[in-house]
Order: structure tokens, then C-alpha cells, then sequence
């Protein structure tokens, strides 16, 4: 197709071609233009709605209104709080048990070593638990970023007192507060001055006497390393310990020793067998005490829980 037209005083006669290419060429940049133009005034005109009016914004784009939005952040807040609060429970939970833990520590530690308790004299120590606040008037975010903190100080000071507990858990089992006789035995004679069997005069008694039959278990008193097993003119078969906060267990007049030197033993093992060897009068187990070379009454070393 051709137009043709006279334009201006002059006359001038205008020609112009239209043919099907620049036909589509044209529409071609126009529909983009357009579809640019729409993509603009779309985003601009969301823009203004959701400040001024977010239910036209909400209709044209699926923007939340402000009460919507108001509403779920309220739903979060309030799980929020509730986990808050939960973690508070559990918080106190522990502490609950912190004391129990406390007085337990306090029955089990021989009066002698009680301010070498680790982590404290066994009074809760400076492991503490965070103080957590439950917040109710403030934004989700900030509500989000201290429940968040609350929770990585909760795990960090858990971590911290079962690191704690373990370790004096440990100290404990190290210290010979057990008792080393595994059942059918009675105590036949106490630690102190005392008439000699064989000598019949005074003489100090340095031990507990269990009076067992022979073959009954004699177990470690507590965790350790096995200083000296074998024969002795007057103790006869001996077993002795070196355990934790300079303590030396003594176990004498075996039928039999089950350990070796240097080996090391838990609190409960079986090291040797109750007899009736060295200077003894009937099958028996002389049991001692030592820290840092004095004799200790072994009665004053079982806890209080266990009398
Ligand atoms: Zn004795």
C-alpha cells in the first residue's frame, strides 16, 4: 500500500510505503512499550495503593492488609511466648534438680574433701542458667531475635552444666566413699584403740574389720590405680589404691588378689576375695583409709546417705 499526500504551502507531495514488515515492526515496539509501561505503573501503583489503600492494593496484587498482617504476627507472637514460656518451665525444671543434685553432692562428699568439690563446694557453682524474660509488647522481630539469643544461652549453659555434673560425678566415683565389701558382712571391729587379738594389750586399730565368709567379693571402694597386690607378713593378701585427692585404699587379709600393679579399677570392682591370711583370727576383711599418710576412721569416709 502507498500513501501519498500535498503538504504546506510549498506543495510538496509527501509519499510513505506501507508494507506488512514495517506494519509489524511497529506493533511489535509498541506492544513492548506497553507491556514495559503496564509492568511500571503496576508496580508503582502498588506501591502507592499499599500506603494509602491497602484493601485496593490487597484486591490488585493479593497484598495483606495491615490487620491481616497484624494477625499472623500476633498467631507468631503468641507460639513465640508460648515456647518462651515453656523453655522458662524447663529452666526452672532444672534448676529444681540443680538442688537435688546440690544436696545428693553434699550427703556423698566426705566432710574432709567438701571444698574440693569441683565447680564450687557442691552448692550450684557458677554454672548458672540464663534469666529468661518472656516478652509481650514488643515487635515479632525483636521478640524472634531475644527468644533466639534466650535459646542459644539455654543450650550453651546446659551444655556447660552437664559438663559440670559429669565432672563431679567423676571426682566423686575417684574418691573412696564405697564400700568395699559386697554383701553378708558385719562389722566386727571398729577403727581406733583396741584390744590386740594377739598380743592382748591396747593397740591402735587403723581399719574397719568386715567379717565376711571366705570368697566374698571385695570390691574398690572407689575408682583408682592398683598400687600394690600381693603378700605381706601381717596383712597377709593385700590390695592397696592410690585414688583422686591424695587417698590410698587398703584391703587386707584376701584369700585371693584379682588385680595387678598399675592396673586401674572402677568404683564396684572385684579386686580380691574376703580370707583369713596374715595376722588375722577369722575370714575377714581389714579395710584402711589413707590421705596424704594419716589413717582416716573409713566409717566417716561412707556417705551419710549410705549409713
Ligand atoms: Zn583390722
Amino acid at each position: 500500500m502507498q500513501l501519498m499526500w500535498v503538504s504546506g504551502p510549498t506543495g510538496r507531495v509527501r509519499k510513505i510505503s506501507i508494507t506488512l514488515r514495517t506494519v509489524s515492526i511497529a506493533v511489535g515496539i509498541l506492544a513492548a512499550l506497553l507491556v514495559a509501561a503496564g509492568g511500571i505503573l503496576h508496580f508503582v501503583g502498588l506501591r502507592i495503593a499499599i500506603e494509602a489503600r491497602p484493601d485496593l492494593a490487597r484486591a490488585l496484587g493479593g497484598v495483606l492488609t495491615q490487620a491481616e498482617q497484624d494477625q499472623i504476627e500476633s498467631a507468631y507472637k503468641e507460639r513465640l511466648q508460648a515456647i518462651q514460656e515453656k523453655l522458662q518451665t524447663t529452666s526452672d525444671e532444672i534448676i529444681q534438680i540443680q538442688k537435688l543434685k546440690d544436696r545428693f553432692m553434699d550427703l556423698a562428699t566426705p566432710s574432709a574433701v567438701k571444698s574440693q568439690v569441683p565447680g564450687g563446694n557442691g552448692k550450684g557453682g557458677p554454672h548458672k542458667l540464663p534469666e529468661l524474660k518472656v516478652q509481650k509488647d514488643v515487635s515479632l522481630i525483636d521478640a524472634l531475635d531475644s527468644s533466639l539469643q534466650d535459646m542459644t544461652e539455654f543450650k550453651k549453659s546446659i551444655s556447660e552444666i552437664n559438663a559440670l555434673w559429669e565432672k563431679q560425678l567423676t571426682w566423686l566415683n575417684s574418691l573412696p566413699t564405697g564400700i568395699p565389701v559386697k554383701n553378708n558382712y558385719s562389722l566386727s571391729s571398729g577403727f581406733g584403740l583396741r584390744l590386740d587379738p594377739f598380743l592382748h594389750t591396747m593397740a591402735k586399730h587403723e581399719g574397719l574389720d568386715f567379717s565376711a565368709p571366705v570368697g566374698t567379693p571385695i570390691l574398690a571402694s572407689a575408682g583408682g590405680v592398683v598400687s600394690r597386690s600381693g603378700w605381706d607378713s601381717q596383712y597377709g593378701n593385700i590390695v592397696e589404691i592410690n585414688h583422686a585427692e591424695g587417698f590410698k585404699t587398703r584391703y587386707a587379709h584376701a584369700s585371693q588378689l584379682l588385680v595387678r600393679v598399675g592396673q586401674t579399677v572402677k568404683r564396684g570392682d572385684m579386686i580380691a576375695k574376703v580370707g583369713n591370711t596374715g595376722r588375722s583370727t577369722g575370714p575377714h576383711l581389714h579395710y584402711e583409709v589413707i590421705r596424704a599418710g594419716t589413717h582416716i576412721n573409713p566409717a566417716n569416709m561412707i556417705p551419710k546417705s549410705a549409713n
